[in-house]
């Protein structure tokens, strides 16, 4: 613990520690501390969710209902209000000026706490939307700040628009905009974005400090409405910085790539027209064109980086596979990479139906190949014996050694990214690297996101695909679910259902998979064989089961999310979810995609408790609206946030701290189009002119850019 208060010089003045901002002790460091925020930088982007109206407050009789309004009184009276014959409890606040009064309301809270708060006589602003209930005004759960001091001489609580911080426990409102002022005062100076002036121009953008001036404490004449939208100014100048920098990074690395020399297959295409002629159906138009796609870039003399972006089902894994013919023909291996054991073995049996045929040697590479069997495996591949291996992420961490790899494919870029990607090309001289994703997201966040990547979509379907139902089911209905389930299995169908734990657990009142597995082979279907598959299974237990279970032998299989990508079972025609709301909306997709693949139409149900969240009740719905991936990213992107939904950590990337994909897509193109403009013309980075520019990216990057060619 650091005692004196003698502040220290810091490198990068943003980096000192909020400790040494004048006033704020290390009790309220501390506060600061549990919200994320430990220094002047993460203060400073720390910005308000909202903003309120204080330029002119109202007297209570002329706040107007149907609107969102700020008024300012005193308690007069507050306590327990009871409605619908005493069943409903309501906390009521009475607050009142000269001119009348309003009724504050809370239908859930803390009594104790709102009791101590609002006492007889405190004065308070309030805000929220007003409405008329029984003759009278009120605002149910609003935002309030409890006054004291005078009005007149607080210009940062009153007569203008007032910032609104997320709560950060044990601090007030007005401490917080008193620091946040004073570290705008004396820090905001230090903030950089040396994005060139030629661009600020042509974009119409203002000073970058300014910009966090306006946006914590906005002058009187702003907009309210864009600031309430993040689109005034000062938003758009600091988001703008966020995304210029991060396509600035992709841009540099995508020209690298560019510039590296790799391998140029250009063989016969024998192995090609070989494999395609012994497929039973011929690829979708879409099918075809990625395939053309790739196959210029493999003729190409520079690595190949792409992406295939298609829904479950679409047929992104035969393409990977025709892909890999040339390559293999012009005598180099191919590499293909899944994220779980389960899917990577069903690469492997896919690829020994269309690929060994052709002559070529194929290994499959997990958890399970031990001992011997493993080294053997090794020695092979490194002598070029093995053409094609299979595997987990584990094939580019361990020592597996390639002979002359020549193309790597990876399956589920969500979970991969760019990092690994790296990775992966010092395994090889420079390797062709194919990405597929079944996570289909619009074409301009899929630029952004996999900037360094082409981009290649499979937006068609293979024909034939039987339709499937989806429908919500409450806990109350799960009897009709069991004779669907047994209506569908009498007919020779199968059936998946999906838990999201393995183990019940003593908070959750989570059915285990395991009881329930137990429950419904002795209860319901004594006369069918149930199985059970999680994920704490031994790799060759699980897949003992997923082959029974293809074969027919299971009829209905209980697992956990292991299922969650790939597995190919066309004779299943049922999925039942079992607390879908735990689900998120991309996850469910998935899951809905191991059904609908034979020749019979498919049910899903998602299970789901009476009352959800609104949250959960939005996905669900989007579920049983849509089939449509592209939609169900949408709402998943809009949902959770490009954070969670990309897995941005994972990735590599950056992370925004305002930035917002969709909300702000508009500011994205842009951002692109002039990073990648710049670095058309200097693209190295080396004017002079750019030298901050330069180090600034590099910080932002955080040594996560791997440029050879900068820095
Ligand atoms: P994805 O990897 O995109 O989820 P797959 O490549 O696993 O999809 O294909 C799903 C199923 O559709 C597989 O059984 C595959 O054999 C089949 N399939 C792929 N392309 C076609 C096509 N053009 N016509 C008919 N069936 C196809
Ligand atoms: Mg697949």
């Amino acid at each position: 613990m650091i005692t004196s208060s003698k502040k220290p010089q810091f490198e990068n003045s943003l980096l000192t520690p909020i400790r040494f901002v004048k006033g704020v002790g290390p009790k309220l460091a501390t506060l600061f501390g549990k919200k994320g925020i430990y220094t002047i930088g993460d203060a400073l982007y720390f910005l308000p969710r909202a903003y309120e109206d204080r330029r002119n407050l109202e007297t209570i009789s002329k706040l107007r209902a149907g609107q969102k309004e700020t008024g300012m009184g005193v308690v007069l009276f507050s306590g327990i209000a009871f409605y619908q014959n005493q069943r409903k409890k309501v906390f009521e606040v009475t607050v009142g000026d000269e001119s009348g009064s309003i009724l504050l309301k809370w239908f859930h809270g803390n009594e104790r706490y709102l009791r101590d708060r609002f006492k007889k006589g405190r004065r308070i602003i309030f805000s929220g939307e007003v409405r008329w209930f029984r003759g009278r005004k009120e605002i149910h759960h609003p935002e309030v700040e409890i006054i004291d001091g005078e009005i007149e001489k607080d210009s940062l609580n009153f007569k203008r628009i007032v910032p609104i911080y997320s709560e950060i426990e044990g601090v007030y409102p007005r401490t917080l905009r008193r620091v946040m002022k004073r570290i705008l005062e004396e820090y905001a100076q230090y903030l950089h974005s040396p994005i060139p002036i030629e661009i600020l121009e042509r974009q119409g953008l203002m000073e970058f400090q300014e910009a966090f001036r306006r946006v914590h404490f906005p002058p009187n004449e702003e907009s309210l409405e864009r600031l309430n939208l993040f689109q005034s100014e000062g938003h758009r100048r600091i988001i703008f910085d966020e995304f210029f920098f991060l396509e600035l990074g992709l841009a540099l690395k995508k020209r690298q790539v560019i510039l590296e020399k790799g391998i140029s297959f250009k063989p016969d295409g024998i192995l090609l027209k070989k494999g395609l002629s012994q497929l039973p159906f011929s690829l979708t138009s879409a099918q075809e064109r990625v395939l053309g796609e790739i196959l210029e870039d493999l003729g190409k003399p520079h690595p190949m980086n792409r992406l295939i972006q298609g829904d479950v089902g679409s047929g992104k894994t035969i393409v990977a596979l025709l892909a890999s013919l040339p390559v293999l023909e012009s005598g180099y291996q191919v590499a293909i990479m899944a994220p779980t054991e389960v899917l990577a073995e069903q690469h492997y049996s896919t690829a020994c139906r269309w690929i060994s045929p052709l002559g070529i040697r194929i290994a499959l590479l997990t958890s399970n190949v031990k001992g011997l069997e493993r080294e053997k495996i090794y020695g092979e591949v490194q002598r070029g014996e093995i053409q094609m291996i299979i595997g987990t992420h584990a094939i580019i961490q361990e020592e597996v050694e390639f002979n002359r790899l020549g193309l790597a494919i990876i399956d589920e870029q969500h979970k991969f990214g760019v990092v690994q990607r790296g990775l992966l090309r010092k395994k090889g001289m420079n390797p062709d690297v194919l990405v597929m994703t079944a996570t289909p997201i619009p074409r301009t966040l899929a630029m952004t996101v996999y900037g360094d990547l082409d981009l290649s979509i499979i937006d068609e379907m293979p024909p034939g695909r039987m339709p499937i139902e989806t429908r919500v089911f409450s806990e109350a209905l799960r009897g009709r679910v069991y004779r669907i389930l047994r209506e569908e299995l009498q007919k020779g169908r199968q059936a998946f259902i999906v838990y999201p734990l393995v183990e019940e657990s003593e908070k959750l009142d989570l059915r285990d998979a395991t009881r329930m597995a137990e429950h419904l082979q002795r209860d319901l279907f004594p006369d069918f064989k149930v199985g059970l598959l999680h994920g704490r299974m031994k790799g060759e237990e699980k897949e003992a089961i997923m082959k029974e279970f293809k074969e027919g032998k299971i009829h209905l299989l209980v697992a956990t999310t292991v299922i969650e990508v790939g597995i190919d079972i066309p004779n299943a025609s049922v999925m039942v979810v079992e607390h879908a709301e735990r689900f998120g909306l991309s996850q469910l997709h998935q899951l809905r995609g191991r059904i609908g693949r034979g020749d019979y139409p498919s049910k899903c149900i998602l299970m789901a408790p009476y009352r959800i969240s609104g949250e959960a009740k939005i996905r669900l719905q989007a579920m049983e609206n849509t089939t449509d991936g592209f939609k169900i990213a949408e709402q998943d992107l809009e949902l959770r946030g490009p954070g969670e939904f990309f897995g941005v950590r994972q990735s590599g990337l950056p992370d925004f701290r305002v930035g917002r994909l969709l909300r702000d897509a508009s500011i994205l193109i842009e951002a692109r189009k002039e990073a990648f403009r710049l670095v058309e013309k200097d693209p190295e980075l080396q004017n002079p002119s750019h030298r901050l520019l330069r180090a600034v990216l590099m910080e932002r990057w955080r040594g996560r850019l791997d440029l050879a060619t900068i820095g």
